[in-house]
């Protein structure tokens, strides 16, 4: 059983609270898989050289795409959750901020996705609260096999509320 996470260090208060309510044997038994097979893209990772504003849309045949005040741009995923998440039915249509690179096959390659609400920028991420760890792209908990939750977290660290929006 391999477990991915948990990266809820950065926010201190939520893992208070979420550890409060987090069953213990789920811990103990996803705690000996942590570290094992980690998040490469939650850790100092390099930014993408570009930044791409606009309405995250799913164009059939194409994918998603990204739509900005100039253009539409076919997006990829630098790895495969970036991908699916990209293609989260939960985000369609929401405002996103993307960074990432232009590829040589028209595709705009996303490293980092992050969602944009009145202004604010917030990080996407997949939890399970039964767990307390953080998965990294759509789908169901690697520990316990239940659907995670999508939860946007704000990246100004002042601000701890986290929206669950969909
Ligand atoms: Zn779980």
């Amino acid at each position: 059983m391999q477990c991915i996470g948990p990266l809820t260090v950065d926010w201190p208060g939520l893992l208070t609270f979420r550890l409060r309510r987090a069953g213990l044997a789920a811990l103990l038994l996803c705690g000996v898989a942590l570290g094992f097979g980690a998040a490469p893209a939650q850790a100092a990772e390099p930014t993408g050289e570009h930044v791409l504003q606009g309405q995250l849309l799913f164009i059939q045949g194409t994918g998603p795409v990204v739509k900005t005040a100039a253009k539409e741009y076919p997006l990829a995923g630098r790895y495969h959750y970036i991908f699916q998440t990209l293609g989260d039915k939960r985000l369609r249509n929401d405002e996103v901020r993307l960074e990432g690179s232009f590829q040589a096959d028209g595709n705009f390659r996303v490293d980092n996705i992050y969602t944009l609400h009145h202004g604010e920028v917030y990080r996407v991420r997949y939890f399970c609260e039964t767990c307390n760890i953080v998965g990294l792209g759509p789908g169901k908990c690697v520990c316990c096999q239940q659907p995670t939750e999508l939860q946007e977290v704000p990246v100004n660290k002042k601000d701890k509320k986290i929206l669950i929006t969909h």
